[in-house]
């Protein structure tokens, strides 16, 4: 569903990703690990368009198409893959409801009552359809990012990438936000997880990608890795996270 094949990054003179393969099959669960600077956020970012890639025939394909360069054709792509962030990133002057019925209705051309109709499953869903009334900052922080993973369900994407989703939240948060994205994972949706939540790797995840200087060092499945890393980085990093 997702491939990259050779895929470089530079930001001016520096790589910070060095020919990344990859190819995540539909209803896989990849969890990407790594340490700090690696180009695990990098990563995602170029997945869904956020970053461009080297124009050296590197290339990003989602379901067999190459990711569109601007215009209608990104907006159909951002639809389809799906991004939630470590600081949420909701609309601040915007109701709960307002934050998932936006993007239906502005990419997908959704009526208003149908938008808010999905929406509201949607929040129900991830246990937050009490507080649809509400502005972002008057929710929890756990409750905020379940908002952001409603909101990303709410276009319906392929994939859904997180970038390390609970790590700017307060320890008993990080459990309820766990479990929303166990559950996803269960019904099949096809995730990219950037997380150093192993409990949840080793539950959910499908797959384990160790990065390093901005390559991919390990790629295995999640047992394997936590018990067995091959790799000298792998071994010193698992070192400082467990
Ligand atoms: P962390 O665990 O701290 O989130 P990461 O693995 O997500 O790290 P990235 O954010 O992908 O790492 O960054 C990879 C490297 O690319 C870092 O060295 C970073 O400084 C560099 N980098 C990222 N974005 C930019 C940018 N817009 N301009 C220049 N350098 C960047
Ligand atoms: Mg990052």
């Amino acid at each position: 569903l997702v491939q990259l094949e050779n895929v470089n990054k530079h930001f001016g003179p520096f790589q910070a990703l060095t020919d990344i393969n990859l190819s995540i099959p539909e209803r896989q669960v990849a969890i990407v690990v790594g340490p700090s600077g690696s180009g695990k956020s990098t990563l995602c970012r170029t997945i869904n368009r956020l970053e461009t890639i080297d124009d050296d025939g590197g290339r990003i394909l989602i379901d067999g198409q190459p990711l569109p360069q601007e215009g209608k054709e990104l907006a159909r792509l951002r639809a389809e893959v799906g991004m939630v962030f470590q600081s949420f990133n909701l609309f601040a002057h915007k109701s709960i409801l307002e934050n998932v019925t936006l993007g239906p209705m502005k990419v997908k051309g959704l009526k208003k009552a149908r938008a808010e109709k999905e929406a509201m499953e949607l929040l129900e869903r991830v246990g937050v359809g009490q507080q649809a009334k509400k502005l972002p900052a008057q929710l929890s922080g756990g409750q905020q990012q379940r908002v952001a993973i409603a909101r990303a369900l709410a276009m319906r994407p392929k994939v859904l990438l997180f970038d390390e989703p609970t790590s700017a939240l307060d320890p008993e948060m990080v459990q309820e936000v766990l479990d929303v994205m166990v559950q996803l994972a269960k019904e099949g949706m096809t995730m990219v997880v950037v997380t150093h939540e192993m409990g949840f790797a080793r539950k959910a995840g499908d797959r384990v990608i160790f990065m390093a200087d901005g390559a991919i060092l390990e790629d295995t499945d999640p047992e394997s890795f936590f018990t067995a890393p091959q790799h000298e980085r792998a071994k010193d990093f698992l070192g400082k996270i467990l």
